[in-house]
């Protein structure tokens, strides 16, 4: 029941409770009156019996003196008598309206008679004396029959008083009676409104109002401070309480909801942040080994429920090999051909979800994971693959994040763009187009800077020219000049291996530089790659081309000269090897055995601006 039903039901009952009390203390005031009432009445008749009783009395005793003594004031007193003794009689007349009993009556009917009787004697009496019969008239106010009639006067008033304070006794007691029982009524009635009003205060303030209420408060409080994990018991009270308590509950629920949306905005914005960061680091990357150590360490961090891969086209185009991985995905494979993925084939995001109803990539293991492939493209070019791969059934992150992947995918794709094609531009800007070697300009720079920082550091520097090159120009053509150039840089690449670095100096001439070798291993090697190239029969387009042989001049920094001499010394020992007959390798040391030729050289280098054409002219 409504707190607001239950206090108007109170109300109502206490209003009707109040009348009825009301109404008992009117009626025990009634009664109160009505006793009240009969007491004065029986004090009336008491009053006027006793007031019969001697006016008879005082009348007979002035009529008595009178003819006793012959006074008139006695006579006088006896007729003034008679006038308050027509009153009463009158008021006796009247008292039938009091509600006397008819014994009542009857005593004062008698009364009455007696009280002529005893006038008339009186009057006779008094006549007689008048008449100068004192005798008679002693004899008619002394005589028995005189005494007769007085006695009975004041038996009967005896009498009537007697009935009178029965019957007033009887009526005080019956509304006394009345008026106890209305009073105790209204007391009892008074009673139970106060009764029932405390109780209802109590039961609406204390147990429908103030303990909910502070147990409400305590719940709104804590869910002021954001504590959502406090527990709204069920009220299912339909009262203001009950509402009030629905109330929280929404507000509760609210919060909840709000928080969750927060929460969710949150993450969603250190997403944003994340994928923002791993942007700006992308366009600072140099190499893709670079890209693909920044993806390898942002994806984990932007979806810690995906692992993946990041695959890019091998340089044939054909296969995609893996350049970055993270979080250990289980089930794609680490390289595949390109038609192995059908995000590929059709250039679009492709989920594989196996047991669903689409069609899984072959590069998938047959396991039950869930992988999106979404292509890398930069202008319509496929460059790559992002492979994702849910780490557990339970949080389907793919679907979820597809929009953030997708978004990713794209700047992904042409960060490596961007990258392969300044790597391009780089190998074009440092390399030979035709042998793939760096080239003149990378030489200088690579000695600029090893005179500058690293002038002490042993180097061997080999300058190789193929012999009779011409030759092949002549006889085949340009193009077999050309693969003959292509396969002696190929041999120097395969024999140099990690111990040095090939150029393309100009021409058919090529310069190795081997650091922190010494001129005997410097020495060996040129023999080793002579030999090689020497020893290799060639063909160009079906027809033989012969052998190839190169002719090598080496020499040393710092043991025999200074960088910026280097060259100048192996163009020179070059020359000695051309003039000593070709195929040959010649070491400066031995060109320029005296020390004083090797400064003349030197001072002669530093002159030119051209250090090797110098030596040329020479
Ligand atoms: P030597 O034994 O004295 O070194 O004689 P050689 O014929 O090798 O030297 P020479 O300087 O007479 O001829 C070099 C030729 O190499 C001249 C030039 O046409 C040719 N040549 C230079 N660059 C290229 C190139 O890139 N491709 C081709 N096919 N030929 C080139
Ligand atoms: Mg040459
Ligand atoms: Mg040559």
């Amino acid at each position: 029941m409504r707190i607001n039903e239950i206090t108007n039901w109170a109300y109502a009952v206490t209003v009707a409770l109040t009348v009825f009390s009301g109404g008992a203390f009117i009626l025990s005031t009634e009664s109160a009156n009505q006793e009240r009432v009969a007491v004065e009445q029986h004090l009336t008749l008491d009053t006027l019996a006793e007031e019969l009783a001697l006016g008879a009395e005082e009348r007979s005793d002035e009529a008595r003196l009178y003819v006793m003594r012959g006074e008139e004031r006695h006579l006088e007193a006896f007729h003034a008598k008679e006038i308050e003794e027509r009153r009463r009689e009158a008021a006796i007349r009247n008292v039938r309206s009091l509600g006397v009993t008819p014994a009542e009556l009857a005593a004062l009917e008698e009364i009455e008679r007696d009280a002529e009787a005893l006038d008339k004697i009186e009057v006779a009496a008094v006549e007689a004396y008048r008449k100068g019969d004192q005798a008679a008239a002693q004899v008619m106010l002394f005589g028995p029959e005189h005494e007769r009639f007085q006695t009975d006067l004041l038996e009967t008033v005896a009498r009537f008083r007697e009935l009178t304070e029965v019957r007033t006794g009887a009526a005080l007691n019956d509304a006394r009676i009345r008026s106890d029982w209305f009073g105790f009524a209204a007391k009892t009635m008074l009673a139970i409104t106060a009764a029932l009003f405390l109780g209802v205060l109590y039961f609406v303030l204390k147990r429908r109002v103030a303990m909910p209420l502070t147990r409400m408060t305590g719940i709104v409080t804590r869910l002021a401070k954001q504590d959502y994990e406090v527990e709204v018991p069920l009220d299912r009270r339909r009262d203001e309480i009950g509402e009030m308590n629905e109330a929280i509950h929404i507000f509760r629920a609210n919060g909840i909801e709000r928080d969750r949306l927060d929460a969710e905005r949150r993450s969603d914005q250190q997403t944003k942040d994340l994928i923002l960061q791993m942007m700006h680091r992308l366009q600072a990357c140099q190499t893709q080994v670079e890209l693909a150590d920044v993806v390898a360490r942002f994806a984990p961090q932007i979806f810690p429920n995906l692992a993946g891969h990041l695959y890019v086209l091998n340089d044939s185009r054909s296969a995609l090999v893996t350049m970055g991985t993270w979080l250990d995905p289980e089930h794609s494979q680490a390289s595949f051909p390109s038609s192995a993925c059908w995000g590929l084939r059709r250039g679009r995001p492709h989920l594989s979800n196996r047991g669903q109803s689409d069609i899984a990539c072959q590069h998938l293991d047959s396991g039950e994971a869930t992988g999106l492939c979404v292509p890398l493209t930069a202008q319509g070019d496929t460059i790559g693959l992002l492979y994702f791969e849910e780490r557990s059934n339970q949080q389907p992150a793919v679907e979820t994040s597809r929009l953030y992947l997708e978004l990713i995918a794209e700047n992904i794709g042409l960060a490596v763009a961007n990258l392969q094609l300044r790597e391009k531009l780089t190998s074009l800007a440092v390399r030979d187009a035709l042998t793939g070697l760096l080239n003149r300009r990378c030489l200088d720079e690579t000695l600029n800077r090893h005179a500058r920082d690293e002038a002490a550091r042993p180097l061997v520097c080999l300058m190789v020219d193929i012999d009779h090159f011409k030759r092949f120009n002549d006889e085949f053509g340009h193009d077999a000049g050309d693969v003959v150039m292509q396969y002696v840089a190929q041999i120097m690449l395969d024999t140099i291996a990690e111990a040095g670095t090939a150029y393309r100096f100009g021409g058919e001439e090529f310069t190795v530089l081997l650091p922190d070798m010494s001129e005997t291993a410097g020495f060996e090697l040129a023999e080793q790659l002579r030999t090689r190239i020497g020893t290799t029969p060639l063909s160009h387009r079906g027809r033989i081309l012969g052998a190839v042989s190169v002719s090598i001049g080496m020499a040393t920094s710092p043991a025999n000269g200074p960088v910026a001499t280097l060259l100048t010394r192996a163009d020179a020992a070059l020359l000695n090897a051309k003039t000593g007959g070709r195929n040959t390798t010649v070491s400066a040391s031995r060109v320029f055995a005296d020390d004083g030729a090797a400064r003349g050289l030197a001072r002669k280098s530093e002159t030119a601006t051209d250090a090797k054409s110098s030596l040329r002219l020479r």
